[in-house]
């Protein structure tokens, strides 16, 4: 039988305010155990929170960012468990009505484009961590991340495949970073997905039972965790079983998911309005104000660099992964005065590699955009060629300065002299008969021999197309 995948996913991601949702605590990442955990993050009695106006804004910003409703009333909802890590004994988080609602997501699967639907985002506090080594078969509790602000971030069950779902993650994992709500470190769980899956028959219309894989906190994991759940889930219905509705753990040693609990219902947690915090109410203006100050987002960006600069789908979707990198694209075009495409291939060529090499970001280059265009102005004035250029770039990006500079220091020009470049080429044919005469007798290959033979004559310093042009007049000729 041919099986469907669906999957929704939730994220979690952090949003980067100084303090916290309901308390002036610090948010920074990595303090000691418990230093950044006032009264109001472990539930002393008498305690009230207040909401921390920056969270909000971000909210409203990711909203505005999916094209979603914001809501102009929403409400703070408890939500009670018992668990070691929360102390109040109830997480509050929105439930009925979510600040954002609605909107969508526009995702490149291969140069396809692909909208994802998203239900809803909505606020609320995380909880603390449990630390179970270095304490003697004791556990540890940490409360600094108690009351850490986090939008919650939910599709419709849009997507079809584990590299769908990877690509909806990392589009949602750009934006977010894009418009600065969220610093999307992973690795410090800033930014992690809970993936629903389930399989039904191609065709079906019903949707099958779902098993929510909870906090994957990297891409690799999530695309895993999703392709080997869909293979297990398959099995089970295969064999005559029936999935049965769990949140599961992914095990990134064995590759496998496993049960963590069954799966409990809203009513579980006897949700309710908190009584201590007003309903949030946010005024037009303010939307209109956060709406203002939103920066062109990725997809405008796109489209814009493929109608204005002529850049391929796939061109324009690298320049605009990240702001950092637009950001870099777009300093050095104007640097350059123009060079969209010749900039674009160095940006996604050279200079990636290099980045990749070294595991550096695009703003920890060691090559500024500046530098950059004055090594691209080189080749379009045609001064040194582009095997040069490469030699130039690793220079610049080993320290050795400016491209002006190493162009002296080493003495690269171009020959671009056409006398100069007949007379050797004349040297080349006379020594090359055998290629002249396999290329008059049509062997085209026999072309680029002698086009290597030339560039080796120039020591490498001739201008390619113009030793191709003087070479195909004399051959005609
Ligand atoms: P809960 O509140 O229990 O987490 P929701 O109904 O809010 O459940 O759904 C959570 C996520 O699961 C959403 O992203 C939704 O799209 C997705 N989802 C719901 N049903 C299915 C299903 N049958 N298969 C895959 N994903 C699903
Ligand atoms: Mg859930």
């Amino acid at each position: 039988m041919d099986w469907e995948t669906v999957i929704g996913i939730e994220t979690h991601a952090q949003l980067s305010t100084a303090s916290k949702i309901f308390s002036g605590a610090a948010t920074q990442f990595g303090a000691a155990p418990n230093v950044q955990a006032c009264a109001v993050d472990i539930a002393l009695p008498g305690v009230l929170p207040v909401l921390n106006r920056a969270a909000v804004e971000k909210a409203v910003r990711l909203g505005l960012a999916v094209g979603a409703q914001i809501n102009r009333r929403s409400v703070f909802a408890r939500k009670n468990y018992f668990y070691p890590d929360l102390p109040k004994g109830y997480q509050i988080s929105q439930y009925e009505l979510p600040v954002v609602q609605g909107g969508s997501l526009p995702v490149m699967i291969k140069d396809v484009a692909k909208i994802v639907k998203l239900t809803r985002a909505h606020l609320e506090e995380d909880a603390g961590k449990s630390l179970h080594e270095d304490f003697h078969g004791l556990s540890g509790i940490d409360l600094n991340r108690a009351g850490t602000p986090l939008l919650e971030i939910v599709t419709e069950p849009d997507m079809r495949s584990a590299e769908e779902a990877v690509a909806y993650a990392k589009a949602l994992h750009a934006l977010v970073r894009w418009i600065g709500i969220c610093d999307g470190n992973m690795q410090e769980g800033s930014f992690r997905c809970d993936a629903n899956v389930s399989v039904r028959p191609k065709g079906a219309q019903v949707l099958g039972t779902r098993c929510e894989i909870k906090n994957l906190n990297s891409f690799r994991f999530l695309e895993e965790a999703i392709n080997y759940e869909v293979r297990r889930q398959i099995e089970l219905l295969e064999d005559g079983g029936s999935v049965v509705q769990e949140t599961r753990l992914y095990d990134p040693e064995r590759k496998q998911t496993r049960s963590m609990r069954s799966k409990e219902d809203a009513h579980d947690y006897r949700y309710f309005p908190d009584p201590d915090l007003l309903p949030l109410v946010i005024s037009a203006e303010t939307i209109e104000q956060i709406r203002s100050e939103l920066p062109e987002l990725p997809q405008a960006k796109r489209e814009r660099y493929m109608r204005d600069y002529q850049l391929s789908p796939y061109d324009a979707g690298v320049l605009t992964s990240s702001r950092e990198v637009a950001d870099f694209y777009e300093n050095l075009i104007q640097a350059l005065g123009g060079g969209y495409k010749l900039a674009s291939s160095w940006i996604a060529g050279e200079l990636f590699g290099a980045l990749k090499r070294a595991g550096l970001e695009i703003c920890q280059s060691p090559i500024s955009s500046g530098q950059l265009a004055g090594l691209l102005q080189r080749i379009q004035n045609n001064a040194i060629n582009g095997k040069q250029a490469k030699e130039v770039f690793d220079a610049m990006w080993n320290g050795e300065g400016d491209a002006e500079a190493i162009i002296l220091a080493r003495g690269l020009t171009q020959i671009s002299d056409a006398r100069e470049l007949e007379q050797i080429i004349d040297g080349v044919l006379a020594a090359n008969l055998k290629s002249v005469e396999e290329y008059r007798a049509g062997k085209e290959k026999a072309f680029n021999a002698l086009v290597g033979q030339a560039m080796k004559a120039t020591k490498g310093n001739g201008n390619p197309a113009q030793i191709n042009g003087i070479l195909k007049k004399k051959l005609e000729g």
